[in-house]
């Protein structure tokens, strides 16, 4: 049996998968594919002495395919589906009348899904059923590539490298199978996992060329990559909310508000924004400290909210516990997280749902967002599975 802690982040049982790895890009008969969190790319040359953002998520993928994987594709793909789905399920709560009292807040972080459940069960329902992008991406390998492809989903091996050690407990969920085809993720590794691989394969990184991803799920827009950074999530929803809600894109930087840093009187950001005459208010926190303010703040009614993002690390992911440390890992988070909002600026697509293999996605098997088969794949019950409570709230 496994060992289950009380670490929300899931960090205490961090756990080497790098044998694993190994036999899996080697294996004959399988096709292994691979995706890469946006957030990964800010920080893996760090492990080779490289400063922050140098190393390229090109060098990254040539990495990768000379490891043996037979197909190289992109997390923010998936993230701009995540957008398409919890986007599309927020303007749905919201015209319902469900976010009058408590917010919707996003799911994409497993290390806040397990610290909300632990220690507010009472407010599990407030979490978005999207999947996180990770989830989301093993679904679709699993489902409509397999079928694009044209193999067996049960033949296809979906390997993840990810900022975060949580994310290897998150595959393991109830419903992370939903392609039929066993977990839809079958291994995660944190971008420390795959800088011990690179490293004693003797990869020289300095010297990769740039490798393009695979299509189609290697296309992601600036959106899906600033999902690696605190704000980022919330921006890239809000961007698409407008366009979903007047049918125009907004300005890509209208809602760059959200990425202010903290005041200090206050461990949230907040923002209001006009969608097609409705006011959207927003919140943003990162560290599961200030995400607890902010939930007693809600609770107490002293703030109201329809949206909030929350991620367990702070400065996001770009912060995650999988990446690579030296002691001074709060100024890397923020300058990984500079390097994600840049790529987004000089990105040419900036909007999720412009990413035209998202909308091929839809066109050729999902139909729509929230879609019967939408729901299938890419959304969750966060009811069917329980945290050991520790009643230390409030
Ligand atoms: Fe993982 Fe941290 Fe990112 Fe949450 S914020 S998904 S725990 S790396």
């Amino acid at each position: 049996g496994q060992c289950i802690t009380h670490c929300p982040t899931g960090a205490l049982r961090e756990r080497d998968d790098t044998a694993k790895a190994y036999s899996a890009l080697g294996a004959e008969g399988r096709l292994t594919v691979v995706q890469i969190a946006p957030a990964v790319r800010a920080a893996w040359g760090e492990a080779f002495g490289m400063p922050t953002g140098r190393a390229t998520v090109g060098q990254l993928v040539a990495a990768l395919r000379s490891l043996g994987a037979d197909y190289v594709f992109d997390t923010t793909f998936s993230a701009d589906l995540t957008i398409m789905e919890e986007g599309t399920e927020l303007l749905q709560r919201l015209n319902a009348g469900d976010l009058k009292d408590q917010p919707m807040f996003t799911s994409c972080c497993p290390g806040w899904v397990r610290f909300l459940k632990s220690q507010y069960p009472e407010m599990t329902g407030r979490l978005s059923t999207a999947k996180s992008p990770q989830q989301m991406f093993g679904a679709v390998a699993k489902s409509w590539l397999a079928h694009r492809l044209g193999i067996e989903p049960e033949n296809v091996y979906s390997i993840s490298i990810m900022p975060c050690i949580a994310k290897k407990a998150e595959r393991e969920l109830p419903g992370m199978q939903s392609a039929g085809a066993g977990s839809d993720v079958d291994l995660v590794l944190t971008t420390r996992e795959l800088a011990r691989i690179v490293r004693a394969e003797h990869i020289d990184v300095e010297q990769l060329a740039d490798s393009p991803f695979d299509d189609p799920l290697g296309n992601g827009s600036g959106a899906g990559v600033i999902f690696g950074a605190t704000g980022g999530v919330m921006e890239a929803a809000l961007r698409s909310a407008y366009f979903l809600t007047t049918g125009e894109n907004p300005s890509a930087d209208a809602f760059c508000e959200v990425r202010a840093a903290e005041n200090e009187s206050r461990p949230w950001r907040e923002a209001a924004f006009d969608l097609a005459g409705t006011t959207i208010h927003c919140a943003v926190a990162s560290g599961l400290a200030n995400a607890r303010h902010l939930i007693r703040a809600i609770k107490r009614r002293e703030v109201h909210y329809e949206f909030v993002e929350i991620m367990a690390c702070p400065g996001g992911c770009a912060g995650g516990g999988g990446q690579p440390v030296d002691g001074s890992d709060r100024e890397k988070a923020a300058s990984r997280g500079g390097v994600l909002f840049s790529l987004d600026e000089k990105a040419e697509l900036r909007f999720s749902h412009e990413n035209p293999a998202v909308k091929a996605l839809y066109n050729e098997y999902l139909s729509s967002p929230c879609s019967e088969r939408a729901e299938e794949l890419l959304h969750c019950d966060h009811f069917a599975w329980q945290m050991p409570q520790t009643g230390i709230h409030v």
